[in-house]
């Protein structure tokens, strides 16, 4: 229950005022209104002012004049918060016109001073006994140093309100006595849970001792700044946390509690291990990983950096990064920043940057940008990989496989070369090549009767004409070993040699000015000494083991083919020889034969006995033989010299058939020819001597390689390709496909053919001759079965298969 305070009315009911005599009367309560500080008017029922004490003028900031000025005199009127109000809005205007009080009304006035003013206004109407209005009276309280206070206060509530720290305070016994929506948020209690707890709930059991020092201090009046330790969440999980302690004071100075500001740091502790661990990355990597600001400043330097390219990061730090690019590589940077600054990146870029030392290092670039926290590039982070060693081995396998390719090319066309000066020269180029040499001289033994003898035979590098007017190396300690083969001679720099004596240095070494020297005897497989490679350079030391071991190899390898080139033009020129000898022989051993022939025709025409007449024939039978053979021979010999000549004409190779036929019957007693020409006429425009002659051999072979059969086929027909085809037929010895494949080289019988005369000449000339019409010769046979040989000829122009019977 309320205390009932009795009325001032009432009191003055029972104390009237003439009571109060000597005391305060009417008149002095005029002037106490006239006087008073709160600011006082009143107004008719126009809202025309009718009366206003001091207060109310030093609020107008004027004198107003009555009767003719407004209750608003000349503001502006505002609500309290700053927003502009329409006069109806105002209380003394809705007091006026809804005839209602209207209290404790707060707004805000401006003045012609531009100066703002707070008031609370309290309007009160005056009614006629009617209820109509009359008037009003007006009172303003100037609250503006209050309103200041308020706000500041509103907005400091308004600022730990949406902190997203926790602001908290407590008393001196670690009461919570404040708790905004921060601490809601980081502690998950809310107000109305929290508010009168012991601040201990939020402190983990083994940090209790904290709270505890935290009091002292605070008790103490001291502050405690970023304190970072561990609290506890309402589900119990452990929050880390940065904290702002200050004490509160009383009014008058004495220390009641304390205000609390909690930051969750675990956001920036994670990001604090994230950055460890990419420093640590960074530090830690082989790699150089620099970071430079768009200007190509070095901003950041690691210990890869350092290892790489042999600078400290104090050497480093804010100096351009060009001083890593060798200066005619600067424009690569150029396009590198170009393409950052654009917010590109360059991923493993393979270029050459510089080491402390001068030196060249290869490395693999990765470039990317670095932004700031809106996004704007602001750098670049680069990571270079030293790559050295890769390209190194990239470069060693290049070569290797270049090597193997000339090795590999060489090996196999100086093994198909019989020629030595080709060889030579080939050895000469590969050996110069691949041992990377200025130039290469094989120098080839012309052995002769009277002694070895080296001839410069090939050059590589250089001209030829570089060696004219060039002293050839004599026989000296140097050259020695080469020329007997003995040693492989591999010297840095001939210059520098002391044993050297000037003497040896001459000629070709001095004028082509070599210091790196490499000599390799060329031996055959024999022991004799087919030559020497010689190779040289103007620097030092251009020749390795490798390459030693290299040339050599190829110095064997060459040695064998020589050789063989050797022998080869050795046999080569033996059998020259022996077709000069044969051609000689064959064409002396004619002259007589046809004599003899001669002769033994003219016997044979006389009287003579039957013993007489055997011997006689006998003698021709034989004659003829030798008469084939010899002709055989020179046209063997003809053809191998190119002067086998050819008497083509048109004729009818069915007709010649017909003729060999005939012949046959008389000739041959021990085979039946069995023939299928048809009656048309096949003409070839041919030489006829000689294709009789390629038939009879044929026939001749059918007859003398079957000596069990009897029968002998022979066959003309068309082909598909409209050429004629000749097969001729025996039910023979045959051949094994090894023999088909020697059958038409010279001299070949396949076979110890007892009994059976012949050179081995008949299917070679055959071949020749079949071959130099544009026809083809070629045979199915087997061994033990016979054989079938088979020509084509081509038939001469105009000629249709149609002439011809299939
Ligand atoms: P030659 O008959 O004078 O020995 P050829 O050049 O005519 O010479 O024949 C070469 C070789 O081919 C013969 O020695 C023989 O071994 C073989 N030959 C040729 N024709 C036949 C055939 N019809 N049947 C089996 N072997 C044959």
């Amino acid at each position: 229950m309320k205390p009932i305070v009795p009325s001032a009315k009432d009191y003055h009911e029972k104390h009237p005022p003439s009571e109060m005599k000597n005391q305060t009367t009417m008149l002095d309560l005029k002037e106490v209104f006239q006087y008073s500080p709160l600011a006082f008017y009143a107004t008719d029922s126009e809202g025309l002012l009718t009366f206003f004490n001091e207060s109310a003028v030093k609020l107008f900031g004027e004198m107003p004049k009555p009767g003719s000025e407004m209750h608003i005199h000349s503001w502006k009127l505002f609500y309290s918060d700053g927003t502009p109000m329409p006069v109806e809005d105002c209380p003394m205007t809705k007091c006026l016109t809804q005839g209602k009080a209207y209290e404790n009304s707060k707004m805000a006035v401006e003045g012609t001073d531009g100066n703002i003013s707070q008031l609370l206004v309290f309007s009160r109407p005056v009614l006629t006994t009617d209820g109509k209005v009359k008037g009003a009276y007006h009172t303003m309280v100037d609250i503006t140093p209050h309103h200041k206070t308020d706000l500041k206060q509103e907005t400091l509530s308004a600022i730990v309100d949406s902190s997203d720290d926790a602001v908290i305070s407590k008393d001196l016994d670690g009461t919570i006595i404040s708790w905004n929506r921060g601490a809601e948020k980081i502690f998950g209690y809310t107000e109305a849970e929290i508010i009168g707890k012991p601040m201990r709930i939020l402190i983990p059991e083994n940090r209790r001792n904290d709270e505890e020092l935290l009091l002292n201090k605070i008790r103490k009046g001291k502050g405690i700044d970023h304190f970072e330790t561990i609290r506890k969440h309402k589900n119990g999980q452990e929050i880390p946390i940065s904290l702002t302690i200050s004490p509160i004071k009383d009014g008058k100075g004495e220390i009641v509690g304390a205000s609390k500001v909690a930051r969750d740091i675990s956001e920036r502790l994670k990001g604090e291990e994230k950055q460890a661990v990419l420093s640590a990355i960074v530090e830690s990597s082989d790699d150089a990983i620099i970071s430079k600001n768009l200007n190509g400043i070095i901003l950041s330097w690691n210990k890869g950096a350092e290892q790489i390219f042999g600078y400290s990061d104090e050497e480093t730090l804010g100096k351009p990064v060009t001083m890593l690019i060798p200066s005619d590589r600067y424009a690569e940077e150029d396009l590198i920043l170009e393409k950052v600054r654009s917010g590109g990146r360059v991923d493993h870029f393979e270029t050459v940057r510089m080491h402390k030392s001068g030196k060249n290092i290869f490395v693999s670039l990765t470039v990317s940008p670095i932004r700031d926290s809106t996004g704007k590039t602001i750098g670049a982070s680069k990571i270079a990989r030293d790559i050295s060693a890769q390209v190194k081995a990239k470069e060693e396998i290049a070569r290797h496989t270049r090597n193997l390719e000339i090795l590999n090319a060489l090996g196999k066309s100086i093994s198909r070369k019989m020629d030595v000066q080709a060889v030579l020269q080939q050895v000469t180029n590969a050996t110069t090549q691949l041992s990377g040499a200025e130039f290469g001289a094989f120098f080839y033994n012309v052995a002769s009767e009277k002694g070895d003898s080296f001839q410069l035979s090939a050059i590589s590098g250089v001209s030829p004409e570089s060696f004219q007017g060039i002293e050839m190396p004599g026989i000296s300690d140097l050259f020695l070993p080469t020329y007997q083969g003995t040693a492989v001679i591999r010297n840095n720099d001939l210059t520098q040699e002391d044993t050297l004596e000037q003497n040896q240095y001459r000629g070709f070494l001095r004028q082509l000015q070599v210091k790196s020297y490499l000599a390799v005897p060329v031996v055959s497989p024999s022991g004799d000494v087919l030559g020497g490679l010689f190779l040289g350079h103007s620097k030092s030391s251009r020749f390795t083991a490798e390459h030693e071991d290299l040339v050599t190899n190829i110095a064997a390898q060459a040695a064998i083919t020589l050789d063989n080139s050797k022998l080869f033009e050795r046999v080569t020129a033996l059998s020259d020889k022996k077709d000069e000898f044969i051609a000689l022989a064959s064409h002396e051993l004619r002259t007589p034969l046809t004599t003899i022939n001669g002769y033994l025709q003219m016997l044979a025409k006389t009287e003579k006995d039957k013993i007489s007449e055997l011997f006689l024939n006998k003698s021709l039978y034989q004659v003829n033989k030798l008469n084939t053979l010899v002709e055989d021979l020179l046209n063997m010999s003809r053809i191998e010299a190119g002067r086998m000549e050819f008497n083509t004409e048109d004729f009818d190779l069915c007709d010649l058939l017909r003729e060999v036929t005939q012949t046959f019957s008389y000739t041959t007693k021990t085979h039946k020819l069995i023939h299928k020409l048809g009656n048309k006429p096949a003409i070839v425009h041919a030489d006829k001597q000689r294709i009789e002659q390629a038939i009879n051999n044929l026939m001749s072979n059918a007859i003398k390689y079957s000596p069990k059969a009897d029968k002998v086929y022979l066959k003309l027909f068309m082909n598909q390709q409209g050429e004629v085809e000749v097969a001729i037929k025996d039910e023979g010895i045959g051949l094994s496909p090894e023999q088909q494949k020697k059958l038409f080289s010279r001299f070949y019988r396949a076979g110890n053919h007892k009994g059976i005369s012949g050179l081995g000449l008949g299917l070679y000339l055959t071949k020749q001759i079949i071959d130099r019409h544009e026809g083809r010769l070629h045979l199915k046979s087997e061994s033990g079965k016979g054989s079938e040989f088979i020509f084509t000829l081509p038939l001469a122009t105009g000629q249709g298969a149609e002439n011809v019977d299939n």
